[in-house]
């Protein structure tokens, strides 16, 4: 059956597509401007009975023992939702204004398949470790520690790549046996209504095992983080919403785990070629408009080589025009509102304010009329101390700093807020090494490695949040300890 959008507008409540409460909310495509449909839209009576219903499904239901069922119902989605990958990839271009190329990778095709790798861990992951006997206070005991989920989960998602972090949450949460109330952001709700609808009607996954709550109302959001059926907080987006989730939280006493935003460095030793790193560099913050929490924003570049890497950024970026994310070609798309494009445009002002240079973009491309679009911007003359240097902007926009050696440029990748992500160039593998110790980072690229996969953990340091997401650890965040202890015979 296909997927189309006008379907789609329906919450996941207790195995059932029903209407929202509070009827239908605008989807406007950011490449055009164009309102392409509506989304279903939950109030809170809504998403009580989508907490109610998961809570139902954990406490009543074998799922969270039956792992071979888990593992069946993961593979059975992926394999479902691959047979519906030219509307997904259609919706999503329209929806998120992806560019096109991305979708075959992690904005859908890749966190589509992803869920094999979570569908596999339920099966093998070591459920029950032995611990062997001990004699503790004389007693001779057999102590066992069992594995077992968390319970409800709660999963709060941004739009920037809404596939990726939705099924980040959703595959390992499931494969770990819990069950889940997830709620997109109110800018992407298609991308997660149309894994709701084939949840529905192309999988086993028992009712209220999964809901999807879409909503204008990013109060929802709030309330899943004070709800006390509510066990887990499995959250992902700004840092300042992060901290009123985590403050929320405390009330319960719910476990969070918190993907949060960053402003990573881009290390150019002085040993690296510097016109390959810049044009890296380029191509990096131009990717989606830069709207990925983990793309560095800040390019430290050797002080004598500042011209230099100035002109090879703004060589790079200026192949890299803003473009209709539906064209094959292009690399960088529309920012996701007119909201998000007001905030990339104040901090632009703000860094001519600040004392600093405006190299390339800095402004709307002239040949676009409609959508969100913003330019490739380069940022020079500013300090690290700088505003447009400590803070998230969230566009195609990278500041170029110098540094005076590598001690300098370490100091400098770590004088921020954030710890997400960051990339190191250079030619001589034990300098590159040293670097790399001491960055506080929860991700870094070597000389253009690539570390996105499903085995791979990320996640942040400092207020880039807490916990881990995809690999062995990400789906750890999903899991209790339970010990349990026997008299030996
Ligand atoms: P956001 O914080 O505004 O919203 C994220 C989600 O939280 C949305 O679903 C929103 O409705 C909900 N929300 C809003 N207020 C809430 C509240 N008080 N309580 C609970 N939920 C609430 O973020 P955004 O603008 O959608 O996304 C961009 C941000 O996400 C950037 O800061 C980016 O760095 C971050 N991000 C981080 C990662 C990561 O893995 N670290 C990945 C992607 C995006």
């Amino acid at each position: 059956m296909p997927l189309r959008p006008t379907d789609s507008s329906a919450l996941l409540v207790d195995g059932k597509l029903v209407p929202g409460s509070s009827g239908v909310f605008d989807i406007v495509n950011p490449a055009t401007e164009e309102v392409i449909g509506q989304a279903a839209d939950a109030d809170a009576t809504d998403m009580d009975s989508a907490i109610q219903a998961a809570r139902r499904a954990f406490d009543t239901t074998s799922w969270s023992r039956d792992h071979a069922l888990r593992a069946r119902c993961l593979r059975q989605l992926r394999d479902a939702l691959q047979g519906h990958i030219d509307e997904l990839r259609d919706i999503t271009i329209a929806e998120v204004g992806a560019p096109r190329f991305l979708t075959s990778g992690p904005q859908l095709e890749g966190p589509i398949a992803d869920l094999g790798y979570f569908a596999d861990l339920a099966e093998s992951y070591e459920w029950e470790r032995d611990l062997g006997v001990a004699a503790p206070m004389g007693i001779k005991t057999h102590r066992r520690v069992l594995k077992e989920a968390v319970g409800v989960v709660g999963a709060i998602t941004p739009w920037n790549f809404p596939h990726q972090i939705n099924f980040a949450k959703i595959g390992p949460a499931l494969a770990a046996g819990n069950t889940v109330v997830l709620k997109p952001a109110p800018d992407t709700p298609w991308c997660a209504a149309l894994v709701g609808k084939v949840i529905a009607e192309e999988t086993d996954i028992p009712a209220g095992v999964v809901n999807i709550v879409t909503s204008s109302d990013h109060a929802l959001g709030a309330q899943l983080s004070t709800d006390p059926r509510i066990d887990l907080v499995s959250f992902t987006g700004s840092t300042a919403t992060g901290k009123a989730v985590m403050a929320a939280a405390s009330e319960s006493l719910k476990k969070v785990f918190l993907e949060l935003g960053g402003k990573s460095a881009f290390v150019v030793l002085d040993d690296a070629d510097i016109n390959g790193a810049c044009s890296i560099a380029a191509f990096t913050v131009a990717t989606h408009a830069g709207q990925g929490c983990a793309i560095t924003t800040r390019l430290l570049v050797p002080r004598e080589k500042y011209d230099e890497a100035i002109a090879a950024t703004k060589a790079g970026l200026a192949g890299l025009a803003a473009g209709d994310p539906d064209a094959p070609g292009t690399i960088c798309g529309p920012l996701i509102s007119a909201k998000q494009r007001d905030r990339v445009e104040s901090y632009l002002k703000l860094a001519v304010e600040e004392g600093g240079t405006i190299e390339c973009g800095g402004d709307r491309p002239s040949d676009k009329e409609r959508g969100f679009f913003v330019s490739p911007t380069l940022i020079s003359g500013v300090g690290n101390d700088a505003r447009v240097a400590q803070e998230e902007i969230f566009g195609p926009v990278i500041v170029i700093i110098p540094h005076d050696g590598d001690e300098d440029a370490i100091r400098i990748a770590n004088d921020s807020p954030y710890g997400l992500s960051g990339s190191v160039w250079g030619a001589d593998p034990d300098r590159v090494e040293h670097v790399v110790a001491g960055i506080r980072t929860g991700t870094l690229s070597v000389n253009g490695g690539v570390w996105y996969s499903a085995d791979a953990p990320f996640g942040g340091y400092k207020q880039s949040g807490i916990g881990r997401e995809m690999g062995v650890a990400g789906f750890e965040e999903y899991l209790e300890t339970k010990l349990v202890a026997a008299p030996a015979q």
